[in-house]
């Protein structure tokens, strides 16, 4: 290759590279309101139907199917399940094209004239029981609805900039609960106000035929509701105990972290065998899945237990305030987990603190859980010091990926544990552990926790070097 050819070819390289790297990654004016209507009315029969209305322009256009989805931390957007992908625009059939390296983009030619691109998807429910939001979500009698499962979205904005008008169709006589604002319901149809992407995708619905609400905070503002959908009736049946200890929860999230920062809080529980069982984080709602008999098996009871207080705590650390990196401006960006250990971790050990103090547990099951935990964790934080060879800052992102396999193990255990401990029986378990327990873990909580937070705030500040 000759010298003159070789420059030539560095310079339009170049030139690209500039061109590339100038060109604008995000458009300026954002387009119209999308409207999104969603027929669920065949969620029984494990199919969801989505038609979507976008405002566009004569020429290009490349629509996203969302990938990251938020809390879950993993490219997991289940478009495997995505199917009947149909556009339309001035009454024609409008092709597309999927892009040869991103699954998750659908290229199309809007034609000359045209201001409005309809556009129809199934999603199917098909899922297997296992997984986060993608796995199993609806039921004969119940069905969850995320979002970001049914939609695309114009590719160049960010989430915050694009605004959906969203609508739902349920089966006849479902109810359903959500964070969505301004709901109006005109027979089997929910219009919401409009809403950005981000808080739309942030927002699921919860609908059922076995439907029940119960206020825990009633007259108080911001609101906040226990949102239950079950398989039976039966299973909605909440005592006036554990009824006590949610409203109580909610007191303690007000002594622990002294605001609030939404417009009000829906805990979306699913109650049902053949769903995926997760707790799933939002802003102003959580995603919370158990067995169908966890408001009325003792056992089943207390593995449910701590699932509320953990989501709710992700409201402040994890939502309101997140790792910068996590903070992500659309769904196609990769999310990264370097602070995921604070992220997680501290979520986990302040849900213990208020699942305890809200008295969802009493005193002496979170004492023997948490002796039923020392045996495991042991090892297992063994396993992640050689692991991490050391535990300087150095190790803190090796720590953060090792603390949620710990994390996964953790709740495989305290599965276990719970059932021993049901089998057992109350009364067996050695009292002079139980009282070692209540005193380490309990009559101390309030300090080490207030304690624990500190030392890993110092400990992150150090790694910045804003801290000696
Ligand atoms: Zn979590």
């Amino acid at each position: 290759m000759g010298e003159f050819l070789r420059r030539g070819i560095f310079a339009g390289i170049a030139a690209v590279v500039i061109f590339c790297g100038s060109a604008p990654l995000w458009a300026e004016t954002p387009p119209g309101p999308i409207k999104i209507a969603v027929d669920a009315r065949q969620a029984p029969q494990k199919i969801l139907h989505s038609h979507l209305q976008f405002p566009v322009k004569p020429g290009p256009l490349t629509l996203y199917y969302p990938q990251w989805i938020p809390g879950e931390h993993m490219p997991d957007g289940p478009i495997i399940d995505l199917g009947g992908l149909k556009f339309q625009a001035g009454g024609k059939t409008i092709p597309w094209r999927r892009d040869l390296v991103d699954m998750f983009a659908f290229h199309l030619e809007i034609p000359p004239g045209a201001t409005s691109l309809d556009a129809d998807l199934d999603f199917l429910l098909n899922a297997p029981a296992s997984g986060f939001s993608a796995g199993a979500s609806a039921t004969a009698s119940l069905d969850v609805l995320s979002w970001n499962q049914v939609l695309l979205y114009p590719k160049g904005y960010k989430a915050h900039e694009l605004t959906f008008v969203p609508s739902l169709r349920l089966p006849d006589g479902w109810k359903y609960g959500t964070a969505l604002p301004g709901a109006k319901q005109n027979g089997d149809t929910i219009q919401f106000s409009p809403v950005t992407l981000n808080t739309l995708v942030d927002s699921p619905v919860l609908a059922g035929k076995y439907f029940r609400v119960i206020q825990l905070t009633p007259g108080q503002d911001p609101p906040h509701e226990l949102d239950i959908a079950a398989d039976s009736q039966a299973a909605l049946e909440m005592s006036p105990d554990m009824q006590k200890a949610y409203r109580q929860l909610v007191a303690e999230t007000g002594a622990l972290f002294g605001s609030r920062h939404y417009r009000d809080y829906h805990f979306l529980v699913t109650l049902s065998d053949d769903v995926a069982h997760f707790g799933l984080e939002h802003h102003e709602s959580s995603d919370d899945r158990s067995n169908e008999r966890s408001l009325l098996d003792e056992a089943l009871r207390m593995e449910f237990s701590g699932l509320l207080p953990h989501e709710f705590v992700h409201s402040w650390n994890g939502k309101f305030r997140r790792p910068a990196d996590l903070s992500t401006p659309d769904y196609q960006q990769p999310m990264k987990d370097d602070l995921l250990w604070v992220y997680e971790g501290l979520t986990e050990y302040l849900g213990v603190v208020l699942t305890a103090r809200s008295g969802l547990l009493t005193q002496e099951q979170s004492g023997i859980f948490r002796a039923l935990c020392r045996d495991v964790r042991a090892p297992s934080r063994a396993r992640l010091a050689a692991a991490s060879g050391h535990r300087g800052c150095g190790s803190l992102s090796l720590r953060c990926k090792a603390g949620m396999v710990q994390l996964a193990a953790r709740g495989r255990f305290l599965r276990r544990g719970i059932f021993a401990l049901a089998r057992r029986g109350r009364q067996s378990a050695p009292a002079d552990e139980r009282q070692q327990v209540d005193e380490r873990f309990l009559q101390n909580i309030s300090r080490r926790a207030g304690r624990r937070a500190g030392a890993q705030d110092l400990h992150i500040r150090r790694c910045r070097g804003d801290a000696e």
